[in-house]
């Protein structure tokens, strides 16, 4: 069994109808109730409500972090070993089709951003890759794993989705976590947005339960927000969420719903999400799952990401660089951003607003 099992009962579901029919004393009992179910959460992003209602779930999603959290912000940053991409994922400037620079950091290359970014204070640290086995092969990956190591106390991957026994090979070589979006949760969009080996929906959809299976510690799941019905995505999100932590308890599950952001080549998003739904989609989250860890990437502004401290949010990443070689090599050395970063602050300037908003950044929370 796997979440394609919970998936299957919910994803002919009838969202339109369900939203059009909220009444506002449903959003209430789903506000006060002690747990909260799928719908519940559903109820809480999607009802027709004003902003003092919105305030209210502010004000409890705040009481729940503080009880599961304590005034503490994560920090983490991205590494980007290479950008090969096979791939052709139409929203994003790494796809095989645009003619961009394509690199991959050579051993030294490599220990001198690691050297870099552990200069800065970070301790957890997230792999990158594009999605191409030939170029980045998992035998790359345990090299570089080999350089890193020494450097940080947490290491996870973002790369292309792995079989259970080569996630174990990992895991022994020194990573603890994953990262793995599902982009949108529809599978007919899904198809429509993807080609080459990432038009599996369902390989990748089960790749956290075959991490999960080769015991990581901690497991990252999302979707892209603005590929498709945003409700539809974040239900699924949150739906995928809540099966990992009660079917792995033993494992730390986080979430993140970045908005698209500008890329090489120009997406035009299905649907652009506005800071306030944006917000309520957070704050229900910590409400419907109160353990799940809630991460905020530098694609959001620094003041949008200041003012969520306190508001759901457990992790930020920062000093965050997403080109190859973004951190040490010169301008013509390094490649293509795949996103543009809206918080272009530096570590040292993010963990002093956290401070100052009377919150612990931490730097690390493991160590093995
Ligand atoms: S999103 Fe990932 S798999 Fe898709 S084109 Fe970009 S780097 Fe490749």
């Amino acid at each position: 069994m796997t979440f394609f099992d919970t998936y299957n009962k919910y994803k002919d579901f009838d969202f339109d109808s369900f939203i059009k029919n909220i009444k506002l004393n449903d959003f209430n009992i789903s506000l006060n109730k002690e747990y909260k179910n799928i719908f519940d959460f559903l109820t809480l992003i999607a009802a027709d409500i004003d902003d003092t209602m919105l305030e209210n779930i502010a004000k409890f999603s705040y009481e729940s972090t503080i009880k599961n959290f304590g005034k503490t912000i994560s920090l983490y940053s991205p590494l980007y070993l290479a950008n090969h991409c096979i791939n052709n994922c139409v929203y994003c400037g790494f796809k095989a089709s645009n003619k961009i620079q394509r690199k991959k950091l050579n051993l030294n290359d490599l220990q001198k951003e690691a050297i870099e970014i552990k200069n800065l204070g970070i301790k957890h640290i997230l792999i990158l890759t594009g999605e191409s086995r030939k170029d980045t092969p998992v035998e790359y990956i345990l090299e570089c794993l080999n350089i890193i190591k020494p450097y940080f106390s947490s290491i996870s991957v973002e790369i292309y989705p792995l079989e259970s026994d080569e996630y174990k090979l990992l895991i022994e070589n020194g990573i603890d976590g994953l990262t793995i979006y599902q982009e949108t949760y529809h599978q007919g969009n899904y198809a429509n947005l993807h080609s080459g080996p990432k038009k599996d929906f369902l390989y990748r959809l089960e790749t956290p339960d075959r991490a999960a299976s080769a015991h990581i510690r901690t497991i990252g799941v999302g979707s892209l927000l603005g590929l498709y019905n945003v409700y539809y995505d974040v239900f699924f999100t949150a739906l995928h969420a809540d099966y990992l932590m009660r079917t792995y308890p033993e494992i730390e599950i986080s979430v993140s719903f970045p908005r698209i952001r500008p890329e090489v080549g120009g997406y035009n998003p299905y649907t652009i999400i506005d800071d306030k739904l944006f917000v309520r989609f957070i704050i229900a989250m910590r409400l419907f799952l109160p353990k799940v860890g809630i991460l905020l990437s530098t694609r959001e502004s620094a003041s949008f990401r200041d003012n969520m401290i306190g508001l759901g949010v457990t992790k930020f990443s920062a000093g965050s660089k997403t080109e190859v070689g973004g951190y040490t090599l010169d301008d013509e050395d390094k490649t293509e951003r795949q996103f543009d970063i809206s918080d272009e602050r530096s570590v040292s300037e993010i963990a002093s607003v956290i401070y100052k908003k009377g919150y612990q950044p931490i730097y690390t929370d493991w160590a093995p």
